[in-house]
């Protein structure tokens, strides 16, 4: 059987296969080794595929029976549940120590800083399928036309995504514990990170307004990270202190046709919470847009363009030294954290049905989330990489390219050689 492109292009840029075949196995001699059901999810998950019973269908007989064999759904599940996460996660660390290496996470805009962003997501939000891991609410919905309270049932997970890089890459998530606050799990997360990949791998981090807590912000500085984070009503002595501080006429002004952009850099701004002095940056973008209004002329209406401006205004807080670095390299830095959301938690919900609990068990569903990451991760890398910038002409969607992965498998498969 001829190698299958995706999975040789992995070889040769990670050595994948030999260090999936490194993770250890947690059940007591099993019928389907755990590379095998390894390989099953990942691949299942690469051609973005949702359910487990679709994936052992195409073990049994479509895309992956020549590469993978039959293995049931139950088989699958079974397993999850009882490996490690902890191997998996380090598989993630490795594969994002490997794209430093080789130069993948490179960028030109971010004056040579690996910057990374964190934010949190709902999955597997349900009335009726539960597990032992599950955080739950009370909530009021309709069913069939009546009002009710009933527990809903649902995971949270935080992400940390490295948004500096011409794509996103996530090295890692952690599901958010029952009782656990989003910004502590962050905190583990980020700690589980740095023990894997080192202190000096990641330079600062991009969060929201949420993230601008003392605590969080200390830990993040013990981390080794730089950090810049919105500042909104929830810090009100600081933002207060800010815009007391920035009435006055704006240190430099951008303007394009329709758009422009002043902002001004505080000298240190007193933090009374968290007993320290911050940076802020403020922003005032002003977008000029032509608006259709209808107006009344006598006993007719006429429809004419009038020009309106919209403003808004941010702040930003961050321990970043700007030194010689213009201020709107902080705007630029927390406009990146958007990626997080619009790119990333997108597709893997939409394209890789990352909200849809193919298994619901505890350690079952982290491990099929992080697979189905690694899969992501790695299959995004493949397609920029390999698809797009070889593509002269009409370029696949990162879905229909996943679709084609399945093709391949099938192409493969009929060759002898
Ligand atoms: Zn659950």
């Amino acid at each position: 059987m001829a190698r299958h492109r995706f999975e040789a292009y992995l070889d040769k840029v990670f050595g994948f296969s030999q260090l999936v075949s490194a993770l250890p196995e947690g059940r007591l001699s099993p019928r389907h080794p755990w590379q095998k059901v390894f390989d099953a999810v990942f691949l299942g998950a690469a051609m973005q595929i949702p359910s487990l019973l679709q994936i052992e269908a195409e073990c049994q007989s479509g895309a992956l029976a020549k590469r993978v064999g039959p293995i049931s759904d139950d088989t699958i599940g079974y397993a999850l549940q009882r490996e490690s996460p902890e191997s998996v996660f380090a598989l993630g660390c490795e594969i994002a120590r490997r794209l430093k290496r080789n130069g993948v996470l490179r960028s030109d805009w971010s004056r040579g800083l690996l910057v990374a962003a964190v934010d949190g997501i709902e999955i597997c939000s349900s009335f009726t399928r539960c597990c032992d891991a599950c955080m739950q609410r009370e909530v009021e919905h309709k069913v069939r036309g009546e009002l009710r309270t009933d527990i809903q049932y649902y995971h949270r997970i935080v992400a940390v995504v490295i948004v500096s890089t011409p794509f996103p890459i996530p090295p890692g998530i952690r599901f958010q514990k029952d009782g656990e606050t989003e910004v502590a799990c962050a905190i583990a997360l980020l700690r589980d990170l740095v023990a894997q990949l080192g202190r000096r791998f990641l330079d600062l981090l991009v969060g929201d307004a949420l993230d601008l807590q003392a605590p969080f912000v200390n830990e993040v500085e013990r981390l080794g990270l730089g950090w810049v984070f919105t500042l909104k009503q929830n810090q009100p002595d600081l933002l207060h202190e800010a815009e007391r501080l920035t009435t006055g006429p704006p240190a430099s002004v951008q303007s394009e046709s329709d758009q422009e952009l002043r902002w001004g850099h505080l000298p240190p701004v007193d933090w009374p919470v968290a007993a320290r002095l911050v940076r802020v940056v403020k922003t005032v973008r002003t977008d000029h847009q032509r608006r259709v209004a209808v107006s009344q002329d006598g006993s007719h209406w006429k429809k004419g363009k009038s020009d309106v401006a919209l403003e808004s205004t941010n702040f930003y807080a961050t321990n970043f030294e700007l030194g010689a670095v213009p201020p709107l390299f902080i705007h630029q830095l927390s406009r990146s954290r958007w990626r997080i959301d619009a790119e990333v938690f997108q597709t893997i919900t939409t394209d890789c049905h990352l909200k849809h609990a193919a298994v619901h068990q505890s350690t079952a569903l982290v491990m099929l989330t992080m697979i189905r990451l690694l899969a992501y991760t790695l299959s995004l890398i493949f397609y920029q990489r390999q698809i797009c910038s070889h593509a002269r002409r009409s370029r696949l969607t990162f879905h229909e390219f996943a679709k084609r992965l399945a093709y391949w498998f099938v192409a493969s498969s009929g060759d002898t050689g």
